[in-house]
């Protein structure tokens, strides 16, 4: 039987090429997405008139009555969730005394209680089936810090935590839970640093270059196959050496 995948923000970005990567994988996939209706369905059509098995799910993942709603309709559609992808996130660069109490909830909610909500709905359809892999999307800024990303930073290393926690909760179901630690990843989220701030960034990675979402995805795709079985409450680091 076909698996399915649920990604969280898969409008653009790591969420896009990783929706696309686990369509061509066989999966039947829900591409979630919040305000991009137009490039969510653009992308589900033209994934289904290429033969796979695709459903575009609008939820705020802030928004508990919303991501409950898209596990129900995943499940109702397509009776199972063998992996949940949770990608959708949101930066913020600014020093923190420039950083209003409005920003900071923002970041909070989008990175890490949305994490949370989509983690805890899932987990009664996962714990049935006595099977599932949950990947969660941090940031190598979660694992060392960024000067002028402080909430973004938090929420991330917050993930991380949580999917430690979540790991040892979860194992006794066959579940695994893991995390994905990008470093800098050519995606829209960075379209607003300077080409000089970029440049500056690249020579400090041992790689010399930025990574792209193809190669985030295919992280991804290894957590949530069978060859990462035995693998839980891991951060796996994409970022090029920047973090070792
Ligand atoms: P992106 O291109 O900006 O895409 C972000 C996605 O998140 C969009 O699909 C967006 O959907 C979705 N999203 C935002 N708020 C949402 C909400 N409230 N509910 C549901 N979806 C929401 O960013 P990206 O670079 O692909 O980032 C993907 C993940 O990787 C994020 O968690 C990010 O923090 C992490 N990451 C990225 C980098 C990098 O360098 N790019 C590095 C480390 C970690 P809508 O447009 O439909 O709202």
């Amino acid at each position: 039987m076909k698996k399915t995948a649920i990604i969280t923000g898969a409008s653009k970005g790591i969420g896009a090429a990783t929706a696309i990567l686990f369509a061509q994988k066989g999966y039947n996939v829900v591409i979630n997405y919040n305000d991009s209706f137009e490039s969510a369905n653009l992308l589900a059509r033209s994934l289904n008139s290429n033969g796979y098995s695709v459903t575009a799910l609008k939820a705020n993942v802030t928004n508990k009555l919303e991501v409950d709603l898209l596990i129900k309709e995943t499940v109702y559609k397509y009776g199972s969730v063998d992996v949940l992808v949770n990608n959708a996130g949101i930066a913020f660069q600014g020093l923190i005394t420039d950083t209003d109490e409005y920003d900071a909830a923002k970041i909070f909610d989008v990175n890490l209680k949305g994490v949370f909500n989509c983690c805890r709905a899932v987990t009664p359809v996962m714990v049935e089936q006595k099977s599932g892999k949950i990947i969660n999307i941090s940031s190598m800024w979660g694992q060392v810090g960024a000067s002028c990303e402080v909430a973004y930073s938090a929420a991330k290393a917050g993930v991380i935590g949580l999917t430690k926690a979540l790991s040892k909760e979860l194992a006794p179901s066959g579940i695994t839970v893991n995390a994905i630690a990008p470093g800098l990843i050519e995606t829209s989220m960075n379209q607003n640093i300077s080409v000089e701030d970029l440049n500056a960034f690249v020579e400090e990675i041992p790689l010399g270059r930025m990574g792209n979402a193809n190669e985030v995805a295919a992280a991804i795709l290894f957590l949530a196959s069978s060859d990462a079985d035995y693998i839980t409450g891991q951060v796996l680091g994409v970022n090029g050496g920047y973090v070792v």
